[in-house]
Order: structure tokens, then sequence, then C-alpha cells
């Protein structure tokens, strides 16, 4: 590698390509590092991406690979066979599925058009450290220094893990998401889902399809596809998976959910992926060293809100953020001044919405939310609308559907901490 940089970015994902793009704009001279063959040939996603952090990240859309924008929200409640569905329509148009292998080709695009110099292929071992403070990266016999490193390498943060700066991670810290692609006719999808054009679906589910696990799924409506799939904890499957989760993703394209939009399809791809489980473990101490800044999901910056993931806006936002800090610190590199970035991270959108939505983690650790609710719900609502002749009142299809599964006082307790911590 051989020469010098001001800033080294480590990762060219969505964080580590605002950082770049953000500080090649202002005339710093950047190296993105990347270690797969292109940026985003190691990504994957769920499918969906609010827009406007993007375009503050990136200055516009511009050419970004936007296949649908969001105008259908679905959440199922599923209970083996039986489902019960809430679906809302809107016009808000505030976020777009897309691939993230291509949304991320594009953005560390971005940053190569404004000056940054990209190189893949390349995996970072570690930091280099000098005088106790970040000098640059080591990757195999290659030192390579800059002024100051941002560390955007994403979940599994070996590089921090490797440089004595964060514990390795245990399965507390992860969730497991698999995904499949499926390739379907577009018109299809339109008609399927009562979709315009550009118009796209979200879909998200839990219950039995994650085998009673803390987890759930997702389904996307791309531009010519569909992207179907799961994410289950890892804390509790050591213990309670039955099954292989790829088994379980193939039971639900085959399932009554799903089979009839996509039995004339043809899988395109296939990827796993690690995705933090709990955000608030997953955080290093701190986010700033001497000569270091830490973004993305690297910093644990995810959001799970309970029904669905942002990853990819807050990881640019705090790309974006981690190049603000940088410019402010005028030369002087130090943790005090790279402070600025934990406080204007902490003072953003991300920085509010993460502390909003810290507690979702210990909702999902609630074994009933995946088995004892979606059971009482499709029982109740079979008990309800499923009859010959003779109907049942509400309260006596309440007590019979709940009956074994779970206690009044015990309903109501629940519901109070899903009301506190949504
Ligand atoms: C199953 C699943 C579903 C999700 N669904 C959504 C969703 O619908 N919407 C959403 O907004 N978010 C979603 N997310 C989260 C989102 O994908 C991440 O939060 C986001 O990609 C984080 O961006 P990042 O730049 O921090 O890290 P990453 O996207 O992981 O990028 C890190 C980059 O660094 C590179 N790298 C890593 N180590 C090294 C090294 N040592 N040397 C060189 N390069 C390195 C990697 O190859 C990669 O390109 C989902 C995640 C998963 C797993």
């Amino acid at each position: 590698m051989g020469d010098r940089f001001d800033v080294i970015v480590i990762g060219a994902g969505p964080a580590g390509s605002s950082a770049a793009y953000n500080l090649a704009k202002k005339g710093f001279r950047v190296a993105l590092i990347e270690r797969g063959r292109k940026p985003g040939s190691k990504n994957m996603f769920g499918g969906r991406v609010y827009a406007k952090p993007l375009e503050e990240a990136f200055d516009g859309l511009g050419k970004a690979p936007i296949h649908r924008w969001v105008v259908k929200e679905r959440l199922s409640i599923v209970n083996k066979e039986e489902y019960v569905t809430v679906e809302y329509t809107g016009r808000g148009r505030k976020s777009f599925t897309t691939y993230l292998t291509d949304l991320t080709d594009w953005m560390a695009g971005r940053a190569v058009d404004a000056g940054a110099t990209l190189i893949t292929e390349v995996v970072v071992d570690r930091l280099l450290m000098r005088d106790g403070r970040v000098a640059g990266i080591v990757s195999g016999d290659d030192e390579l220094e800059a002024d100051v490193v941002v560390d955007a390498e994403g979940v599994n943060r070996l590089v921090l893990e490797r440089s004595g700066l964060v514990e390795r991670l245990t399965l507390r810290h992860v969730a497991l998401g698999v995904k499949e692609v499926i390739k379907v006719d577009k018109g299809d999808i339109e008609k399927f889902f009562g979709l315009g054009e550009d118009e796209g679906l979200a879909w998200v589910f839990m219950g039995s399809v994650s085998d009673g696990l803390p987890g759930g799924g997702f389904f996307y409506t791309n531009r010519d596809s569909l992207s179907l799939g799961l994410v289950i904890y890892l804390e509790g499957a050591v213990q309670g998976m039955r099954r292989h989760i790829y088994d379980m993703v193939e039971e639900l394209r085959i399932g009554p959910l799903f089979s009839r939009y996509v039995e004339n399809g043809r899988i395109m791809e296939y990827s796993a992926h690690m995705i933090p489980a709990d955000p608030r473990a997953i955080r290093p101490p701190r986010l700033v060293w001497d000569g270091l800044i830490v973004t993305g999901d690297a910093a644990g910056l995810l959001i799970n809100m309970g029904y669905t993931y942002r990853g990819v806006d807050t990881a640019a936002y705090s790309g974006m953020l981690a190049a603000k800090a940088i410019e402010e610190a005028d030369g002087d590199y130090s943790a005090s001044r790279l402070k600025r970035y934990e406080e204007m991270l902490r003072n953003s959108y991300v920085g509010r919405d993460l502390e909003k939505f810290r507690g979702v983690h210990d909702l999902y650790m609630n074994p009933r939310l995946f088995n004892e609710y979606p059971a009482l719900l499709t029982g109740l609502l079979r008990r309800l609308y499923e009859f010959d002749y003779e109907g049942y009142k509400f309260s006596k299809a309440f007590s019979e559907a709940r009956r074994g599964l779970v206690s009044l006082p015990r309903i109501f307790l629940d519901l109070l901490e899903v009301y506190r911590k949504l």
C-alpha cells in the first residue's frame, strides 16, 4: 500500500462510504478500504431504507438504486397455519426497497467521485498504534498511516477486538439473519399487492415462524423480486433451536403465508449475515480514541423499533457526523477533540431513537410473544369467525382461547411492558 492519507476508513459499507464521501468532498485525502471484491459484495440486509438521512449524508439520492417506495406495511402474527395481519396503506414515500449490495456500491461510488481512493480486496487486521494513539492500519505485512482512522467495519468489529479496544462478541450480542431473493414477474408484484409501478410493500411477521424463539421474519417487494427472510436471536437459539434456519426459511416460502406469491418465482440469491441483537450490549465503551472514530454497526447504532430495523440510515448518518467531527477537529485528532462526534450523535435523531427504543430487545426476550400470544390471538379470531350456526360472545371466545396459555394478570403486565418499551 505504501502511501499516506489524511484519513483511512475501514469498510465500504453505508457508514464508511458516507464518511469517505463527506471527507473527500471537503478535500481530505481519504483511503476507503474494503475486504470485498467490490463495495457491497459482503453486504446483506432485509430490504428497506429510510430516505431522508441518506439524502442528507449523500447530498441527494441522485442515481441511487431505488426499487420501490414503500406505501404498504403489513404486520402478521403467525401461529402455524393461522395468522392475523394488520395492514396500513399510506402515501408517505418515506422509505424505499433496494438491494444493499447495489446501494452500497452507489454510496462508495459517490465517495470515489468526490475524490476518495477505494482499495478493495484488502482485509484490515488491526489498528496501527504509535505512542499510545491510532496511527493507521495493519493488513498482513503492510502498514498504512493516516492522521485519523474511521472504523466502519460493521457488526463483527474484529479490528477493534484484535486491537484490544472491545470485548469479544458473544451469542447475547448478535442475531442471525438469513434471506432469499426470489425473482418474480414485476406485474405480478403489482397485481398481488395492489401496488403502482414504483410502489412497494414492507411486511414483517413473528410467532411460530421462528419456532417460538426470539426473532421474526421480513418480506419486501423489490422491482421484480421479493426478499424473504428470518432473523433469529442466537442467545435463545443455542438451547432452543430444533431445525436449521435455512429449513425454517424454506418452510416459510412454501407455507400458507407466502407460497402463492412465490410459486412461479426463481430463487436468485441466498445470503446470511449477523445483525446486532442488543445494540446497547454491542456498543463499545466509547466511540472515540486518540486518532480513531467508530461508526455504524461497529458502534452499535442499529435501531430495532420492534416492527422494523433501521441500520443503513443510521450508519450513513453516523459516517457523515464522523466526517464533520474530523473537519471540526482541525488537525488535532485527540480523543478529547473527537468527542464532539459522540456529542453530535447523541443530539441527532440517531441518539434520540436509540434511547427511545432501547427497551425493545428486552421485549424480544419474552418467550410469550412468540408462543402463547400468537396462539391466543389466532384462537380468539378462529372462535369469533369460524362457526356453522351459533357464534361466540367475545368474552367467552377470549377466555377459552386464553385457557392454559396465559393468565389475565400476566396479559396485563405484558401489555404494560409493551406500552412502556415501544
Ligand atoms: C438480516 C438483516 C436485515 C436487515 N434489515 C435492515 C433493513 O431492512 N433496513 C435497514 O436500514 N437496516 C437493516 N439491517 C441492518 C443494516 O444492514 C446494517 O445496520 C448496516 O448495513 C450497517 O452498515 P455499516 O456500514 O455499519 O456496516 P456494514 O454494512 O456491515 O459494512 C461494513 C463493511 O466493512 C467491510 N469490512 C468488514 N471488516 C473489514 C476489514 N477487516 N477490512 C476491510 N473491510 C472490512 C465489510 O466487507 C462491509 O463492506 C439488516 C441487517 C440484517 C443482517
